[in-house]
């Protein structure tokens, strides 16, 4: 994993030097408002001016970003002769930005973009999540939106892994309640279906097993939502190594089974993946007790059904699927590579029932 991990209280300031290294025209990928109410924006653009860097700002990125605001993107990136890029966010600007990236150095067709083989070429990355779970800062993933598909896809070359990220936890303390019980999740389910993946190997165990105990631990204040600033800087530490663990592993039966609920349903990708995670574990058990047993043995509780229950707590009301969403999704899902990544080899008929008991 080459990404060089800046972490503590005013991290950008105190690494300013580095960013000098990456040219004089940046790029700075955003969402809507969240930049700036967190203060990164402010503190980037401040380093950059200090530095003589120019910059500009490209805040179009939506929630699941689409294939064409990243086209927009690079456009843009070519039209200011951009020599870094620079993302602020949660996983959605972060990955728009490393697609931006790849895309202001390569001509690809909007068609192919899923399905065309990389160079290993893309402007150089700096990271700045703002969200504490999809390490999106720690991969070469960039997930977008493939309505040709009607699912979620991963763009993913070595070239997108970004060279700097920057983790400081102040920039989650304007997040709400709901986006950081979703994220914390995600960052949960990175770990453990990390542990699932037949790419997985000791290392990557050791910080999935780390991932998950320091989420779980921080699982108290966020039932009650009462995080200090060093769980904030916990849950994005262990966020950022469950990304290290995807890096290696990628994810495996939960995402793919949640980008439908994503897709179609409009369902946030942490709770997507949440709603799912418990039942896909006990399917699993059957087959890999002892596995399961390693993974539930990090989390601090007894049973996955006591850690179902903790995120039924934690999720609330649920959504429901009709038996034909379920059918559809089931169907649909089958078919996607990453179903093969995991060690337990889920049929169609696994997959209905994982829905069905998880939100049927
Ligand atoms: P997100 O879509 O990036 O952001 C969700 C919401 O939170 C937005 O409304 C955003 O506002 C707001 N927000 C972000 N940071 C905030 C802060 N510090 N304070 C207040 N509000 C804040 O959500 P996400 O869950 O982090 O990312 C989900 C995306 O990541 C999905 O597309 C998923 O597929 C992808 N993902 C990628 C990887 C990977 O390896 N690359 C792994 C897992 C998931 P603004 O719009 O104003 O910014
Ligand atoms: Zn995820």
């Amino acid at each position: 994993m080459p990404t060089k991990i800046i972490m503590g209280n005013n991290c950008i300031e105190a690494n300013k030097e580095t960013i000098k290294n990456y040219g004089l025209n940046a790029m700075i990928v955003t969402g809507k408002s969240s930049a700036k109410k967190c203060g990164a924006l402010d503190d980037i653009t401040k380093t950059l001016a200090a530095n003589g860097q120019h910059y500009f700002i490209y805040d179009k990125v939506m929630s699941n970003p689409t294939v064409d605001c990243v086209y927009e993107g690079a456009e843009l990136a070519r039209k200011n002769k951009t020599d870094f890029v620079i993302a602020i966010g949660g996983g959605s600007p972060m990955d728009a930005a490393k697609a931006i990236a790849l895309l202001a150095k390569q001509n690809i067709d909007k068609n192919d973009i899923f399905t065309v083989e990389y160079d290993d070429n893309a402007l150089p990355l700096i990271h700045i999540p703002t969200t504490a779970g999809t390490g999106s800062e720690v991969t070469p993933y960039a997930v977008l939106t493939n309505d040709i598909n009607a699912t979620k896809t991963s763009v993913s070359s070595p070239c997108m892994f970004p060279k700097i990220a920057f983790l400081d936890g102040k920039y989650m303390l304007t997040l709400e309640r709901t986006t950081t019980v979703n994220t914390a999740i995600d960052a949960l389910s990175h770990a453990i279906e990390g542990m699932l993946s037949v790419r997985a190997d000791a290392m990557s165990d050791v910080l999935a097993k780390e991932s998950i105990r320091i989420i779980c631990e921080c699982i108290p204040s966020l039932l009650n939502f009462s995080l200090s600033l060093e769980q904030r800087n916990s849950l994005l530490y262990a966020s950022t190594l469950a990304g290290i663990v995807i890096a290696q592993t990628g994810t495996v039966t939960v995402h793919v089974l949640g980008y439908s609920l994503t897709y179609f349903k409009n369902i946030d990708h942490g709770r997507a993946n949440g709603l799912l995670l418990a039942e896909f574990l006990k399917t699993v058990e059957k087959v890999y007790p002892d596995k399961i047993a390693e993974i539930i043995r990090c989390t601090g509780y007894s049973s996955v059904d006591e850690l179902k229950k903790i995120l039924d707590t934690l999720l609330g009301e649920k959504e429901k699927l009709t038996k034909a969403e379920i059918e559809k999704f089931s169907a649909d899902s089958i078919k996607l590579k990453h179903i093969k990544n995991c060690i337990f080899k889920a049929t169609e008929q696994d997959l209905i029932n994982i829905y069905t008991k998880s939100i049927g």
